[in-house]
């Protein structure tokens, strides 16, 4: 077989086999086959597409390319949840302890950010002595004792999605929708839950700018892991506007606490109580409106906030911060965004306003550089509200302070004002199931 012949057929907009798949993806690993190949296999790929057969394929080869986490010491009570990458976005903060305190169990492991948008293992580093680093071992113990831990990822799981991604990253090829599903699905059955609720972002901050196309990518992700044995739902979310208040690692673990103490904002709870259910509903195997009953109770009782607390010192964090958020350090510098006019926000740019809180130093640019945890923006007003002159639309947090001018214009450009009121945006599209 020749890599050649397989870039050939695909461009021809012939089906691969599995064979081809298979060998493409071995030699790719193995370094047998060059990044230029892999790069012009990719490239047909993003034009010509992929049918159903070739993208479950390519997912179950790179699943199967490393390491894979064995949980069935945990039966069928594992669950986890992806997102596609949003801005603001905490759900895993919130829906976690929800549903660790309702009996599932989460063994996870998250991810860094890169980018607009924001990783949940920076964010929990954030909490003083949090450790995201456990052993296997320790991993292991944790979850028998408190149903949660959340760690880095380690191990050498997908190595041909890591190269893969990597190199779809620099040629132009990320948004294609079977090899966004293959590359994320294939993490998620590596990681090895029975149940994953997928929360699909569409929007100006999201890889799919439509719903359609959100739409088309949750289908793809839950026919494979269904196809897999796996208990599968998406719910296509709105990604136009950033979620909640908040954005940077500390701010966002702030306003976590708030929403699991019973408070907090509306968008946000909404969006992780839609998330919690569904896989309380599918691990449970009880209806969503039970699962729901559950859910809220969760938050109202206390119960949620004692589990976040509970998952928190079990990981070496300071669980006084928890109780007291006023203890997480805050920025040297503080800003306002001060409106000039009375009018109506008509429209965000999360992706913008995502960049604008990485200028402050809230995250990465490139894969090492360092963040500042107390860096971010907090959102007073938000898409469709009213302001006056003189209100304070937003304030920008940084210890650099030679980021403030750049960080300004930057959210000053990406929202448009209106005298007009904006017809409503949905937060929720869609739930695939
Ligand atoms: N996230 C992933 O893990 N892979 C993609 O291809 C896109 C987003």
């Amino acid at each position: 077989m020749r890599m050649y012949d397989i870039i050939k057929n695909k461009r021809d907009k012939k089906e691969l086999s599995k064979e081809e798949i298979e060998f493409f993806v071995k030699g790719y690993t193995n370094g047998s086959i060059p990044d230029y190949q892999a790069s012009a296999l990719a490239m047909a790929i993003f034009f010509n597409g992929m049918t159903e057969k070739e993208t479950a394929t390519l997912t179950l080869c790179m699943a199967e390319s490393g390491d894979t986490v064995d949980l069935s010491q945990f039966g069928d009570k594992t669950v986890d949840k992806h997102s596609t990458g949003g801005v603001g976005d905490k759900t895993t903060l919130i829906v976690a302890p929800i549903v660790a305190s309702l009996g599932c169990i989460i063994a996870k492991m998250s991810g860094r950010g890169l980018g607009h948008t924001g990783g949940t293992v920076d964010k929990l580093e954030s909490i003083e002595g949090f450790n995201t680093s456990l052993s296997p071992e320790e991993f292991f113990t944790q979850v028998k004792n408190t149903n949660i831990a959340v760690i880095g990822q380690t191990g050498n799981l997908t190595p041909a999605d890591k190269k893969l991604y990597a190199l779809r990253d620099v040629t132009a090829t990320v948004d294609s929708i079977p090899l966004i599903a293959s590359s994320i699905m294939s993490k998620k059955l590596a990681a090895g839950s029975h149940t994953i609720v997928l929360d699909v972002k569409c929007g100006s901050g999201a890889f799919m700018k439509t719903a359609n196309d959100a739409k088309a990518l949750a289908e793809e992700m839950v026919k494979i892991g269904k196809n897999n044995g796996r208990n599968m739902a998406a719910i296509i979310t709105d990604m136009n506007t950033p979620l909640g208040k908040n954005i940077g690692n500390s701010l966002e673990v702030i306003e976590a606490i708030e929403i699991l103490k019973g408070n907090g904002a509306e968008d946000l709870k909404f969006v992780a109580c839609a998330l919690a259910s569904e896989i309380v509903s599918l691990s449970k195997n009880i209806s969503i409106t039970e699962a729901e009953k559950l859910v809220k109770n969760a938050l109202a009782s206390g119960k949620a906030f004692k589990k976040f607390k509970e998952w928190i010192v079990a990981q070496g964090g300071n669980g006084e911060w928890i109780e007291n958020p006023e203890n997480f350090p805050k920025a040297q510098f503080i800003e306002d965004i001060i409106a000039e006019k009375d009018c109506y926000i008509s429209s965000m740019n999360a992706e913008e306003i995502g960049v604008a809180s990485v200028i402050l130093g809230a995250g990465r640019e490139k894969k090492d550089d360092i963040i500042d945890m107390t860096a971010g923006i907090i959102l007073n007003k938000k898409t469709g509200n009213k302001i006056k002159k003189g209100d304070v639309i937003a304030t920008l947090y940084t210890n650099n302070e030679s980021t403030i001018k750049s960080a300004k214009d930057k959210f000053l450009s990406a929202i448009e004002l209106s005298n007009e009121k904006p017809v409503d945006i949905p937060l929720i599209y869609e739930i695939v199931r």
